[in-house]
């Protein structure tokens, strides 16, 4: 039986044509800049978001180091949500090797850093503070698109006060769908812009970063040093390149899934529907049947990612289709309809 596996969009496995496109990639050495699919992919984004240049890097956690350390210096500051990947998830990367402060924000309900907060949280030029430097947004946020009119305000906030702006977009072009514009509508705010390419677009390794040229050239120096430089990429690259053909417009489906899922798992009894935005569904189990829905779903062919909370966290993507979506929501009532 074929596992849906909704623990995260980042499980999708290469496609046979994308795996077929891999093969055929033309490939050189990319730390001599001579990889033409790497150069290729690299070029392509910059292009469609509206910016210089691209580095093709290994993760989303490295690109998202990459440009804070491009943006930031030593004893440097940005500002951050307070959950967010760049500040939470990335190990301290930004502290531990760039020697850069994280001034977290407590984000709004919807994801966005309210500006009085992030007005609040600069510091005066001053020898007793770290200089903030940067501010650093993500979208999608927990599956929110951040509204455009925020970006517009946040941009100017940050520009009034001379700061640079980084967007994490891990998930830029499922936030693109669901604003309904191009995804160069939401990245012309910032300065740098992180993409991944192994979540909902299925490639198997990768992310971009794309800026100015001296941004990018500073991202190509740091990547050389966090050992990062890397050969013949441009099998990986094809992989991305075929993702940019084919996956993109695809994530409206898993949009459209995660809302059909939501729809019914609400209708079940003993689940608490918590939101559903763009591909991820969010719901409320009580804790005391976690283990054993887990082992249940398990059973059914179906996995989630159950932590302490009794919140889980649902994720629709290319290798889940109307019968996965449909597996999930039989083996969700039949665990429920005996409790
Ligand atoms: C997945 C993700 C990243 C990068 O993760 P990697 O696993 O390092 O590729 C960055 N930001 C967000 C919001 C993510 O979801």
């Amino acid at each position: 039986m074929n596992v849906v596996d909704l623990r995260s969009d980042t499980v999708t496995r290469p496609t046979r044509a994308m795996r077929e496109a891999m093969l055929a990639a033309d490939v050189g050495d990319d730390v001599y800049g001579e990889d033409p699919t790497v150069n290729g992919l690299q070029q392509r984004l910059a292009d469609e978001l509206g910016f210089d240049a691209g580095l093709f890097v290994p993760s989303g956690t490295q690109s998202n180091l990459l440009a804070l350390m491009s943006h930031c210096e030593r004893g440097d500051e940005y500002l951050v949500g307070m959950d967010a990947h760049t500040f939470k998830f990335e190990g301290g990367g930004a502290a531990v090797l760039g020697s850069i402060q994280p001034q977290p924000i407590v984000p709004a309900e919807d994801g966005t850093l309210p500006l009085a907060r992030i007005e609040a949280s600069i510091k005066p030029v001053d020898p007793h503070f770290a200089r903030t430097r940067l501010l650093a947004l993500e979208n999608t946020w927990n599956g929110r698109a951040l509204p455009l009119n925020y970006l517009q305000a946040a941009h100017d906030t940050a520009r009034s006060r001379g700061l640079g702006l980084h967007l994490d977009g891990a998930r830029l072009f499922n936030a693109a769908i669901a604003c309904d514009v191009p995804a160069r509508e939401i990245a012309r705010h910032f300065d740098t812009v992180s993409v991944c390419f192994s979540k909902g677009l299925g490639a198997p390794v990768g992310s971009v970063l794309v800026g100015s040229h001296a941004l990018i050239e500073k991202a190509r120096r740091w990547r050389k040093v966090t050992g990062g430089g890397w050969r013949q990429a441009g099998i990986l690259a094809a992989g991305c390149v075929f993702a940019l053909d084919h996956h993109v417009a695809r994530l409206a489906d898993d949009h459209r899934r995660a809302a059909f899922l939501a729809g019914r798992l609400r209708e079940i009894a003993g689940v608490n529907l918590l939101g559903q935005f763009t591909n991820m569904v969010f719901i409320d189990v009580p804790a005391k049947h976690l283990r054993e829905l887990d082992v249940h779903l398990r059973e059914a062919g179906v996995r989630i990612s159950i932590g302490y909370l009794p919140t889980v966290r649902l994720v629709t993507h290319l290798d889940v289709d109307d019968e996965g979506v449909e597996r999930v929501v039989e083996a969700f009532r039949a665990f429920f309809a005996g409790r």
